[in-house]
């Protein structure tokens, strides 16, 4: 009889990492009820509670409905305790044996392992994985090192290496592929850019994937939560098969896009996946993820949105850009066709289609704050519509050549007193985390305005957006801009409408 015959993989399992006795064992009972199997990570306790916790154990563990993973890891190995090979040896050989009989597995690091060797173990190897870490990288030889452990008599392997970079994915997706048929592996890359291993290891063929119970839970950097896994990327309903997405970007752990995404996918019932992609490296990951003539994954993936620093840097990867993206300088938007990566800029439609269901930009005065990235979108966009954009910039110099391209005139911002129809905010003044709280402009000079723009998002009502209401304008936030941009990523990727409102809720229910 094979593991899985006596359990249903692939699991999602969430390790309790709580340091006291009475919390570790409530988080066992509330684990129970998300996840699919428990880690019990007895490391983190220190002495005193361990024996508590033990001793509570005792008693309830039969009770506990979810298949349990006994660890017990020096903080060498990425453990909570210094412990000594001889200390995990006892420990092992000290564990009640009603603990032993109610666990489905014990962790033991490769040296544990080792130094059973030719002795009776303290729990039947048919219950045993064998694990092996590295904080520092991933190396090259995994599929070596998996061919000595699996040699080894326990009855999985478990092999997790930090990713540095997201091409260090491909070597631990290749491990997943060299053990099939062959002893049940768990496979992951620690850190931000490992994610994708995360997720996608259970469509693979691994055994199981771990995710933490909460933020600031996890066993390991990189964690997502059990939530994520199982309702937001949804990782036990995707195969082998399923259409994957994602954003490429430089610090994508905070992007919206998943969340927006992965509802839309979900509400329409696509077998797919939105993931976020830490990219340092454009080429190396086009090269051996994305491009259909060079991938080195073999994966459905259907599309990308790109965001800072990478939208410019896509550009040349791209065997088709259209007409937006080329006038804007910038893709946010590659879309796999065949063979091909064609690019495409959302942000300019994202912005104005809720603009324009609000006033008539052709013929408005509208003053353009800012002269970056967005402004240059929100420009193009204006003048195509026919509309009188004056920028608004603190740096004169710098905004020329945004009003040189565009036909317009700079003028310093300091000096804006109103006389606008339509005022929109490209800077990040009154973002949370930046300048929360102040407004580019002055409260006075929003009297005659009609609409008040502010492309910011977090808060969602920002210092210039309250004077905009309290003075009576109409109000847009930035949240319009992001689902409309994405809504039309969606659109192109999938040929089919998204779902605005689902997309909607879905960004504006989380809690800022
Ligand atoms: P960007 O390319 O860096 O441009 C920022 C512009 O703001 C620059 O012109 C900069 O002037 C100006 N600026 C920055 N700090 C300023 C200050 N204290 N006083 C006056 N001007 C200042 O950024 P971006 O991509 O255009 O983004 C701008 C804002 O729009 C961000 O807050 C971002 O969150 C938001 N945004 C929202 C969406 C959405 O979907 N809702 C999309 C894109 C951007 P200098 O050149 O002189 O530094």
């Amino acid at each position: 009889m094979s593991i899985s015959d006596s359990f249903p993989f692939p699991l999602i399992c969430a390790p309790i990492t709580n340091s006291g006795a009475d919390a570790f064992l409530a988080a066992i009972y509330n684990a129970e009820r998300s996840a699919d199997a428990v880690e019990l990570r007895f490391d983190y306790l220190p002495a005193e509670s361990l024996q508590q916790a033990l001793t509570g154990l005792r008693s309830g563990a039969g009770r506990i409905g979810k298949p349990l993973i006994l660890t017990f890891r020096p903080r060498e190995q990425g453990g909570d305790r210094e412990l000594t090979l001889r200390d995990r040896r006892d420990f092992w050989r000290g564990l009640p044996p009603e603990i032993g009989a109610a666990i489905a597995f014990a962790d033991f690091e490769l040296d544990l392992v080792e130094s059973f060797a030719g002795e009776q173990p303290p729990v039947p190897w048919s219950k045993v994985i064998c694990s092996w870490h590295d904080f520092a990288e991933t190396p090259y030889d995994l599929i070596a090192r998996y061919e000595r452990m699996a040699g080894a008599p326990a009855a999985v392997v478990k092999i997790a290496t930090q990713a540095n970079s997201i091409s260090d994915c491909l070597r631990i997706f290749e491990l997943i592929e060299h053990a099939k048929g062959k002893k049940p592996v768990i496979a992951l890359a620690m850190g931000l850019p490992g994610l994708m291993t995360r997720a996608l290891a259970l469509s693979r063929g691994a055994m199981l994937t771990f995710g933490s119970l909460r933020r600031g839970a996890e066993s390991a950097s990189g964690q997502p939560t059990v939530a994520e896994l199982r309702n937001l990327y949804r990782v036990k309903e995707l195969s082998r098969d399923s259409e994957i997405f994602g954003v490429i970007g430089n610090l994508v752990g905070h992007s919206r896009s998943p969340l927006m995404h992965n509802a839309a996918l979900k509400s329409l019932n696509r077998d797919g996946v939105y993931l976020p992609f830490e990219v340092d490296d454009v080429d190396s990951f086009v090269r051996g993820f994305v491009h259909p003539k060079t991938k080195k994954l073999d994966w459905n993936l259907r599309g990308l949105s790109v965001t800072i620093p990478h939208k410019l840097a896509i550009i040349p990867y791209l065997d088709f850009v259209d007409a937006t993206a080329k006038a804007i300088g910038a893709v946010n938007t590659v879309v796999i066709e065949g063979d091909e990566l064609h690019g495409y800029n959302t942000d300019v439609i994202g912005a104005m289609k809720p603009l324009e269901e609000l006033v008539d930009a052709h013929g408005a005065r509208v003053a353009v704050i800012g002269a970056g990235g967005s402004a240059r979108a929100i420009c193009y966009g204006l003048s195509r519509r026919g509309a009188g954009v004056t920028i608004y910039a603190r740096d004169l110099k710098k905004a020329q050549p945004l009003a040189d391209e565009f036909k317009t005139r700079t003028v310093s911002l300091e000096s804006f007193k109103g006389g606008a129809d339509v005022v929109i905010n490209c800077t990040p003044i009154g973002m949370r985390g930046h300048s929360e709280g102040q407004s580019p402009i002055k409260a006075e000079s929003l009297k005659s305005v009609k609409l008040v723009y502010d492309l910011i998002y977090t808060p969602e009502e920002t210092a210039l957006l309250r004077d905009a209401r309290q003075a009576g304008c109409r109000t847009l936030g930035g949240l319009a801009m992001l689902v409309g941009q994405a809504a039309e990523q969606f659109r192109l990727w999938t040929g089919f409408e998204a779902p605005v409102d689902v997309m909607w809720r879905a960004v504006s229910s989380r809690s800022e």
